[in-house]
């Protein structure tokens, strides 16, 4: 569909008043490369996001677990095959530290994340969700942790956890099995995201953007996949890729979305266009402008706001494993994605006239 200028405003007022938009006219969205259009999108998502929550960014603590994986999606810096990289689980005390460092620089929500570990990882995983939820019973606990048994996800609840992340990545069948070995499935992701929500979790679900083989096509069906399953939150990483996957010299090849841009700027424009997008959507969401977005760009937590989102989760891992979960080359994990560098996140905010809030952040509906 080729629009003119005005009728590109158009659909952004069109998405802004009704919350949703038909296929093709997402597609034109994502496809527009008219900066004063996308300069609009990006204002009318910021607006709704201050009108909602003020000019307030929530701060999660990350707290990655383990980069411990069973699985080997072809991605992924941490995919079992990855022989190049030292392992590690962290102690349960040592998450603990964790939380406790975290709640003293006013952290309120804590967000465990990881490699998917064996179902005997239950318990551990069950008692740590009790003695965080005992502890710091103000703070909400978040998991990331993979897909589960309906078992593991109902044992973690019950002990205290009431937010899970798990991105389905992509909505199309032949683009996820491009990404993912055969023992995995969509099916399964999708049957995981049924159950959080059906143990009454605030679920959180998102892709990755600019990943091999990703279409505007598929990007659009995930846009509407979304819509349908109404997340709380919404987890939209750039593709970065790493060095010891079959993907390391993916950016080497030309942008086949936005022609003319290298990946990097292919996968930072439609990051934006996809942040601001959701927000117009679901304008209660929880947004992060996440690691990735900081790793491509030294701004990135700043354009990711600027385009709507209200979450950034600087890391309270042990400064000793950040680096060994790595998840993508060169993942930032210091400074003011750090813990110990909120002064800088803060003067980052302060720059484009937003705060850090102490605040929980529980998802409400308006
Ligand atoms: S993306 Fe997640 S499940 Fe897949 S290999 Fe990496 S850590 Fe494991």
């Amino acid at each position: 569909m080729n629009l003119n200028f005005p009728q590109m405003k158009e659909l952004v007022m069109k998405l802004h008043d009704e919350r949703r938009l038909e296929a093709c006219e997402y597609r034109s969205l994502l496809l527009c490369e008219d900066r004063s259009v996308i300069e609009s999108l990006h204002e009318a998502a910021r607006e709704t996001a201050v009108r909602k929550f003020g000019r307030n960014i929530y701060i999660r603590g990350l707290v990655e677990i383990t980069n411990i994986c069973r699985n080997d999606c072809l991605y992924c810096g941490i995919r079992k095959s990855n022989g190049n990289i030292p392992r590690y689980l962290l102690a349960e005390d040592e998450v603990l530290g964790c939380c406790r460092n975290g709640y003293s620089l006013g952290f309120r929500t804590f967000v465990l994340q990881g490699g998917e570990l064996s179902e005997s990882s239950d318990g551990m995983i069950e008692r740590l969700c009790r003695k965080i939820s005992g502890e710091f019973p103000d703070c909400a606990l978040t998991l990331s942790l993979g897909e589960r048994s309906e078992d593991s996800y109902r044992r973690f609840r019950e002990a205290g956890a009431s937010r899970y992340l798990l991105r389905h990545e992509t909505i199309d069948p032949g683009h996820y099995s491009m990404l993912h070995p055969e023992r995995m499935s969509l099916e399964n992701r999708l049957h995981c995201l049924h159950l959080l929500k059906k143990y009454g979790y605030q679920a959180g679900t998102g892709i990755m953007v600019g990943s091999p083989f990703q279409s505007v096509g598929n990007i659009v069906g995930d846009i509407i996949f979304i819509g349908e399953y109404q997340p709380e939150m919404i987890g939209l990483g750039p593709f970065i890729p790493h060095r010891d996957t079959v993907f390391a010299g993916y950016w080497k090849s030309p942008a086949s979305i936005l022609p003319g841009k290298t990946h990097e700027e292919e996968a930072m424009d439609l990051t934006l266009k996809l942040i601001s997008i959701f927000r117009l959507m679901l304008p209660d969401s929880l947004i992060p402008a996440t690691t990735a977005l900081a790793t491509l760009s030294s701004d990135g937590h700043e354009k990711g706001i600027l385009a709507g989102a209200n979450v950034i989760m600087p890391n309270l891992s042990p400064p000793a494993v950040r680096g060994s979960y790595s998840l993508y080359d060169s993942k930032a994990s210091s400074g003011a994605e750090a813990a110990e560098g909120l002064d800088e996140l803060k003067l980052q905010l302060d720059s484009i006239g937003y705060k850090m809030t102490a605040d929980r952040g529980d998802f409400t509906a308006s």
